[in-house]
């Protein structure tokens, strides 16, 4: 089983791996390309395209909505 299958938000149970909620940006870089989403609870991800597929590299916390 690839270990990118069945990633979920922590913080909100998000299948963020299979389906961004929203894509913020993306730039493309030498391997491939760095895209920025954010999550239904807010928090923002950066994930990592290459030749092996999307990961999730780093994760915020969620943001309160209507602040
Ligand atoms: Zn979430």
């Amino acid at each position: 089983m690839p270990s990118t299958t069945g990633v979920v938000c922590p913080h909100c149970g998000w299948p963020d791996a299979a389906e961004p909620f929203q894509v913020v940006s993306t730039h493309a870089t030498a391997t491939g390309g760095t895209v920025w989403t954010r999550c239904a609870c807010g928090s923002l991800q950066v994930r990592v395209v290459d030749d092996h597929g999307t990961r999730v590299v780093s994760r915020g916390r969620p943001s309160p909505a209507g602040c």
